[in-house]
Formats: C-alpha cells, structure tokens, sequence
C-alpha cells in the first residue's frame, strides 16, 4: 500500500463531514442541486463584508518594496500589534505584539499549538460534542485526546471533567460559541473552569493550558454577552481567525494569542513561532495579514445568521424534534428521534436531506444541522424533517 496504514485507516473511518459532503455531490447529480437539501458543512454561506474585498484591494495595490517576501515566523510586526491592542480591549489583558502569533487560520493555531506543548502520550482534554478535528490535531503532536462529556443542555460537566483529569493533562480545549451544538459558555462556568484547572495544577505542580478555539466569536446572537479566555485564567491560549467572523476561510488567517502571565510564557512563544515555521506554514500569507490589520472591528452581521437560527429552530420544534436553541454559531444538535442517529440520518437523505451524524462529534443519538445555507435550502429542507420524523417516531 503506498500511503500509511495510520492514514489509510483514518480515511475509512474519519470525517463524517466528508462523506455526507460526497453524498451530496452524488445525490446533487441524481436529483439536480435545488432538489438536495445540503445541510451539512460548515461553510459561510455570506459574502465577505465591502471592508474586507477594500481592504484586500488596497493591499494589493500597495507597491512599496519587499511586501511579498519571506517575513519573521510570528508574522509581521504592526499587524502582531493592531491584533494586540484589539484583543487587548475585548480581555481586559494588556497584550502586545510579543503575545501574538499569525497563523493560517484557527487550524494552523491548534496545530501549532498542541505541536508545542506536547510530549508523546500527554493529554488533551475535550469536552464532547467535540469538533473532530481536534482529535487528529492532538494525534498529530503525539497527544491523547481524553473525552469529558457534556451535560444534556451542552453545558460543561465538572464531574466529568474532574473524572478525566489526571497527572499526564497538559492541555484542555473549549469551544464557544461551540460547533456542533451553538452553546455558548457562560463567564460563571468559564471561572468554575478556570478554578478547578487552577486546583488541579497546584495539587499536580504541572500546569494545565487551556485553549480556548473560538472562531465563532463574533457569531452571536440575542445580545448573549461572551467572556475571553484571557481574562479568567492565566495559562490560557486564545485562538481565532477570521474563517467566520469575516467570511473567509479559504484566506487561512487567524491568531494565537498566549496570556502574559502564562507559565513560561516567553518559551512558549519561542515554540509556537517555531512550530509555525517547522509545520511548514512558514509564517501566515503575507497579503492577507496586511489585509485585515485594520479591520479588526469588522465582522459579518450575525443577524443573517440569526434569521436563519429563528427559522429553523420554530419549524424543527413544532414538528417534534428536541433540540437546545443555539446561541451562536450556525449549528443545531438535535436528539434524533431513533437511538441509531445513522439510521436516522440516511432516512433524512431518503428525503434529499443532508446532516452529520453525531457520532462524528463523539456523541451518538444526536445529528448535527449547519444552517449557514441559503433560505431557499432551510426552507426546502422542513418537509423531510417532517416526513423523516413522522416515519421513525
Ligand atoms: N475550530 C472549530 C470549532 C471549527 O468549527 C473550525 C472550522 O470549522 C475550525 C476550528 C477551523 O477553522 P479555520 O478555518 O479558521 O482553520
């Protein structure tokens, strides 16, 4: 076999994304693509906002010498420092560029993230629903990933998490605004986190860093306030990019923002820079830095978002799902209505409904809904929600 067994056997069992993503192509060539209701990715469905393609024009058009050519690893100096005051005020935490480092989007945060703090079989806590990625991002480093459930409202579960900590916990990852479920963790339960990893590091005397991966942050919706990371525990990680908040993800640009008072804070950004550059990013693409270095106040308008929220989540209750209302994000998580949510999400796509089945996000019984479609698809999609439901309940 050319390629590994580890990667032969993750391409058989990975990503229920990807296979949902391939039905759907087959099923948009059998029935016509306005007949495949295709809820299953995580792409914006809205354009960039005017202040994006702006600023990328007159990034573009910039001639000075020397603007497209290999840069420091961390990224370049004066968009590390606009990042710094921007995320300086939403924390409450004085940051400065020797806190950032650019990466090619949130993924590229984690990657080197978890590269540089890793040793073989240490441990990274996720709490489940999980985004899946995760589990390949700490397979990657050499990490394992423990798996802390979430209580039946997707709120975190301190019992389950103080179950799973242990001597070998070196990291811990939240998600919030959260794919797949669109919770959103409150500041009380983020402090009770913060405490509990604060115990857990003096009981242990090895630090815990908690990760906070929160592309979604700006996806909010009912005037819910969120809390940063930063600003309630010391070893914390902020990641981010602007794949959601400013529609762009095939640009590849994010952040990793590491907390000033972060346990040796300064060797662990000499090892995230590093990590950037020895992954092969090398160093975030140069034109798209230089692009939203002055558009940090900008972002999609989470109205769209929640109008397609309010939308579907009326229909789906009144046909009988049970399902927590997201607060942000663009993601439903509902129970499905059969134990064996795969058998369920195949009846879905008898119905030219396409969705992900929870196991994906290692919790089966649930399927996750991605409503950052257009109207047309949402509205489209609420007959085989009924039909599917009224065949299996
Ligand atoms: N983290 C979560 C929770 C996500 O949902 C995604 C993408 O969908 C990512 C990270 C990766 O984001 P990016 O495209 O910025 O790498």
């Amino acid at each position: 076999m050319p390629i590994s067994h580890n990667v032969n056997d993750k391409l058989e069992k990975s990503s229920w994304i990807r296979k949902m993503f391939e039905e759907g192509l087959r099923m948009k060539q059998e029935h016509g693509a306005e007949n495949v209701f295709d809820l299953s990715l995580g792409n914006p469905v809205v354009e960039p906002p005017k202040q994006v393609r702006q600023a990328i024009r007159s990034a573009a058009n910039d001639t000075a010498p020397g603007l497209h050519r290999y840069m420091p690893n961390a990224g370049l100096n004066d968009v590390r420092n606009a990042i710094a005051r921007s995320i300086s005020v939403e924390s409450n935490v004085k940051l400065t560029a020797d806190h950032i480092v650019m990466v090619c989007g949130a993924a590229g945060g984690l990657n080197i993230t978890l590269k540089t703090l890793l040793d073989p079989g240490e441990e990274v806590i996720v709490f489940s629903p999980f985004f899946v990625e995760y589990l390949f991002y700490a397979e990657n480093h050499g990490g394992k990933t423990v798996i802390a459930p979430t209580h039946e409202n997707f709120s975190l579960n301190f019992d389950t998490l103080r179950e799973v900590l242990s001597p070998k916990t070196k990291a811990v990852i939240i998600n919030s605004p959260n794919n797949p479920t669109g919770v959103i963790y409150s500041k009380k339960m983020l402090e009770k986190l913060a405490s509990i990893l604060h115990q857990h590091t003096s009981d242990t005397g090895n630090p815990v860093y908690l990760i906070s991966d929160d592309p979604y942050k700006k996806i909010v919706f009912d005037g819910v306030e969120t809390s940063n990371i930063l600003e309630l525990y010391e070893n914390s990680i902020y990641i981010t990019s602007h794949s959601k908040d400013l529609a762009i993800p095939g640009e590849r640009i994010g952040y990793v923002a590491v907390n000033p008072k972060c346990s040796d804070g300064e060797n662990l950004m000499s090892g995230l820079i590093f990590c950037n550059r020895v992954l092969g990013f090398v160093n975030a693409p140069a034109l798209i830095q230089r692009a939203i270095k002055n558009i940090q106040s900008i972002s999609v308008d989470a109205e769209l978002y929640r109008k397609k929220r309010d939308f579907l989540y009326e229909e789906l209750v009144r046909i009988g799902y049970s399902v927590v209302k997201p607060q942000g994000a663009f993601y439903f998580f509902p129970k499905s209505p059969v134990a064996d949510e795969v058998m369920f999400v195949q009846k879905l796509a008898e119905k030219r409904v396409l969705v992900v089945p929870g196991r994906g996000f290692g919790t089966p019984g649930y399927f996750r809904i991605s409503y950052c479609v257009p109207d047309q698809v949402l509205e489209g999609s609420v007959t085989g929600f009924k039909e599917a439901f009224n065949e299996t309940s």
